[in-house]
């Protein structure tokens, strides 16, 4: 018979969760981590491969949260509003503490635990803050920090010795040191501390705010876009995006819609345009115009360019690449 789950951990597979995971594991207790991924990369059927072979490494099982529409809705008012760029970093971690909470409750676990340590981020990790945020969440005594837990009020799950307290750490600040040497002591795997959100990424911060400011009607759709290529706003109506490299295009070809117009070269490979939102027949031709000039045909006199709709029938236009001048007159 399996064991009952215990503790969720929310796990990154970076440093710190990974951490928390082996400090708890070695206390012999049943956990369950638990991934969230951003709508950016979520309903694109990927595999997860990476996180799953870190929970693999970590000997523990593995759920896996493709974010959407919630998160789309917390993004667009955060109450703490955002942090250095697009990120909305206090209500992220209430809103993914409170479907934790969900799945705590679900599988019948007593508590939750995260990678998180006094001080390490200026803002969403100080003190006063993590009592805030567990306490919005509804965990207010059931969310165990393991690498600070020391330093903390125990949890209930602490005075009720489900976890052995004296075998959790006392860390705090932003020093790495102490967390690396125990991976290293333990053999742990884990993604490098670098890796970001995508939401604290100046281009995508510059992207989104331009959305949420010019279109304020834009949905989860067009907020997973901002990920992705090149933005331009043609109009009130409607914007264009352009694909960077193949694997964007790849990823175009998943994300179109029924209703977006698409735009790509007739004749040679090239990078595709999404079309969102109503366009004119001049927005067309400015449209195709563009996606010419990012191709690598982009010094001909005349380009053919596909302008279609899913499931519908194709037109083809015979443009002039558009001037670098032009295209950097409606960039986002
Ligand atoms: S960095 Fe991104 S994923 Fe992390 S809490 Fe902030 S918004 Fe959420």
């Amino acid at each position: 018979m399996t064991e009952a789950i215990k503790g969720i951990i929310m796990f990154s597979g970076g440093l710190d969760s990974t951490v928390a995971a082996h400090l708890l594991k070695s206390q012999g207790l049943s956990l369950l981590l638990l991934h969230f991924v951003l709508p950016f990369y979520s309903g694109l059927g990927n595999g997860h491969e990476r996180i799953r072979s870190l929970a693999a490494a970590a000997g523990l099982p593995l759920r896996i949260v493709e974010e959407g529409e919630p998160f789309f809705v917390m993004v667009r008012s955060p109450r703490f509003g955002f942090g250095k760029n697009a990120n909305p970093c206090l209500d992220c971690r209430i809103h993914r503490l409170v479907e934790t909470r969900h799945i705590m409750e679900e599988v019948g676990a007593s508590f939750v635990a995260t990678g998180e340590v006094i001080g390490q981020r200026p803002k969403s990790q100080r003190l006063q803050c993590l009592r805030m945020i567990e306490k919005r969440a509804g965990l207010a005594g059931r969310l165990l920090r393991p690498l600070s837990a020391r330093l903390l009020e125990p949890t209930i799950v602490e005075r009720e010795r489900l976890v052995d307290r004296e075998r959790l750490m006392a860390l705090a600040g932003r020093g790495r040191q102490a967390q690396f040497a125990y991976a290293r002591a333990n053999g742990l795997r884990h993604i490098s501390p670098a890796g970001g959100c995508l939401l604290t990424d100046i281009g995508s911060a510059r992207r989104y705010h331009a959305l949420a400011r010019k279109y304020p009607g834009h949905t989860l759709e067009d907020f997973k876009l901002i990920a992705y290529g090149r933005h331009f706003s043609l109009g009130e109506r409607c914007r264009l995006v352009i694909a960077r490299n193949d694997k964007e295009n790849e990823i175009f070809e998943k994300i179109i819609s029924d209703e977006d117009l698409v735009f790509d070269l007739a004749d040679v490979p090239g990078p595709m345009g999404i079309g969102r939102g109503e366009f004119s027949e001049s927005e067309i031709i400015d449209a195709a115009s563009m996606v010419a000039r990012y191709s690598r045909v982009r010094d001909s006199a005349q380009v053919r360019v596909r302008v279609y709709r899913k499931a519908c029938a194709e037109k083809i236009l015979t443009i002039e690449p558009a001037d670098p001048c032009r295209c950097n007159e409606f960039l986002m």
